[in-house]
């Protein structure tokens, strides 16, 4: 009978790395706790989806339903169903919206398989009704942290940004704890870009019609916001991350997102070489594109700083080497290794000769640093990161900011960071000092509690326990 059955659950990602690989872990985790899972996307993600499940202990708990994606219908280049495959920045906001055209297969893989409940993206506004027609609850996975969510609530609530005269004046996030100071250039509602204003309105709308949202993150890190988000704001959310550290074992590590770009030994074997806390990791998700002029910024403030240094950069060989500086590879061999195209960052993270991690502050980014416990520089580029670099720079106090001033979004993106601010940042980073010591303090003690909060009886391991006991109160 269905009382006995296991709660089955059904997640939808959206087609984009940062929100699929959590999503994805989610369910690995899910499963672990012996739920029956089910993972919706479209045919072209489903082979790498499948091929990080099939290394998952649970993996006989997880199954993968694709949908058809009409992306040629809709004004996409034929076999794009991923953000990262859009060719032009002009058809991000057609991807967006063609998502739309996934919901008859939604609804008829929630009419076969009627879940206990679904998960899915805050992009899919429309899972909300859908759900509702099978009396399904739906929750919404924002992929964000409990932090930012706060902070854009109260920006959207109070718009303080409109009380100050100049960009560089601050103001304080009205009615959120910890005197959280911004300015102009780290809000996301100030660009007013008329469409993300639409499609933040649709997730705020949808997000009021479902039952609570899942957290990629754990209370210790952000218990302030954790409390006032549900306490203050009276929303339903259960934190049960780091997601990450669902991967138990380096298989699973390794393939998260897409096929590495670096064989495994050539990786592990230079930093294997490398003393404890002394290489800085370079990275921006997945993505951020710069220019080949920031690239090159950040090449030579790299050198500069006389540290060495994994990058990756989102570029093939094929892509022609403009953005190196001449002779770049030679000079910096033994102290530099440039990873182009996907690197196996949780693992990376997790090698002990890892003292820093520069990053566009993605949640994901974030997060995994964190539970590598490394401290950080800040370089944010859109969305949610300056939130993010708010939280790792002040709140927590284990990062650098490498000093940007400018929000951008899409492709070639130069924020004008000049090198001395990257050679300086990678330097005080990697210092010896008291200063960079209490920074490496803090990070390692914030890794020890994301460990804890996921083991058996942690404060992630019991609300996800709380949350898959709830889903069965529902059965009624
Ligand atoms: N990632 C990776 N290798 C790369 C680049 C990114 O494994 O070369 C993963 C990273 O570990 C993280 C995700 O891709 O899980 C990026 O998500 P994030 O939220 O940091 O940024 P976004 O890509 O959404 O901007």
């Amino acid at each position: 009978t269905i009382e006995h059955s296991p709660i089955h659950i059904m997640f939808f990602p959206f087609m984009g790395h940062g929100h699929m690989i959590p999503l994805v872990d989610m369910a690995k985790l899910f499963a672990s706790k012996g739920v029956k899972t089910t993972i919706l996307t479209t045919p072209l993600n489903a082979p790498f989806i499948f091929k990080t499940i099939e290394k998952s202990k649970s993996h006989s708990n997880i199954n993968i339903q694709t949908i058809k994606f009409p992306c040629v219908e809709a004004g996409l280049p034929d076999g794009c169903e991923n953000v990262d495959s859009i060719p032009s920045p002009e058809l991000v906001p057609v991807f967006f919206k063609s998502t739309e055209l996934l919901q008859e297969g939604f609804e008829q893989q929630l009419s076969l398989q009627h879940p206990d409940c679904v998960v899915s993206d805050m992009f899919f506004t429309w899972t909300s009704d859908s759900s509702a027609k099978f009396n399904i609850p739906r929750i919404v996975f924002h992929g964000i942290s409990l932090f930012s969510m706060c902070v854009s609530i109260c920006m959207a609530i109070y718009k303080p940004y409109e009380n100050v005269s100049s960009d560089s004046e601050s103001f304080v996030v009205p009615n959120l704890p910890g005197e959280i100071k911004m300015t102009r250039i780290q809000v996301m509602d100030y660009f007013k870009i008329a469409e993300w204003i639409e499609r933040m309105k649709k997730i705020g709308e949808s997000e009021e019609k479902s039952y609570g949202i899942l957290v990629n993150s754990f209370y210790e890190l952000e218990r302030d916001y954790i409390d006032y988000f549900r306490k203050v704001l009276g929303k339903r959310a259960w934190q049960i991350g780091p997601l990450s550290l669902c991967n138990i074992d380096e298989e699973q590590k390794k393939y998260r997102g897409k096929e590495v770009s670096i064989d495994e030994h050539e990786w592990q074997k230079w930093l294997d070489t490398k003393e404890t806390n002394s290489v800085v990791y370079v990275s921006f998700g997945s993505v951020v594109k710069f220019s080949d002029s920031q690239l090159r910024e950040i090449a030579i403030g790299l050198e500069a700083s006389g540290q060495q240094f994994i990058w990756v950069v989102k570029k093939s060989k094929n892509d022609g080497e403009e953005w190196l500086p001449e002779g770049f590879e030679k000079k910096i061999e033994g102290k530099g290794l440039i990873i182009r195209g996907w690197a196996p960052q949780v693992l990376i993270l997790e090698h002990e000769a890892i003292g820093a991690f520069m990053t566009h502050c993605g949640w994901n980014s974030t997060l995994e640093g964190v539970a590598a416990g490394v401290p950080f520089i800040t370089w944010p580029v859109s969305a949610e990161q300056f939130y993010n670099e708010k939280l790792v720079v002040d709140i927590l106090k284990i990062g650098v900011p490498v000093g940007v001033k400018k929000w951008c979004l899409f492709s070639e993106i130069d924020q004008s960071i000049q090198w001395e601010a990257i050679e300086k940042t990678v330097r005080k980073i990697l210092a010896k000092d008291e200063e960079a010591e209490e920074k490496r303090n803090k990070a390692k003690e914030l890794s020890r509690l994301a460990r804890k909060a996921v083991e058996e009886g942690g404060s992630s391991d019991l609300d996800l326990d709380s949350f898959i006991a709830e889903l069965g109160s529902l059965r009624g």
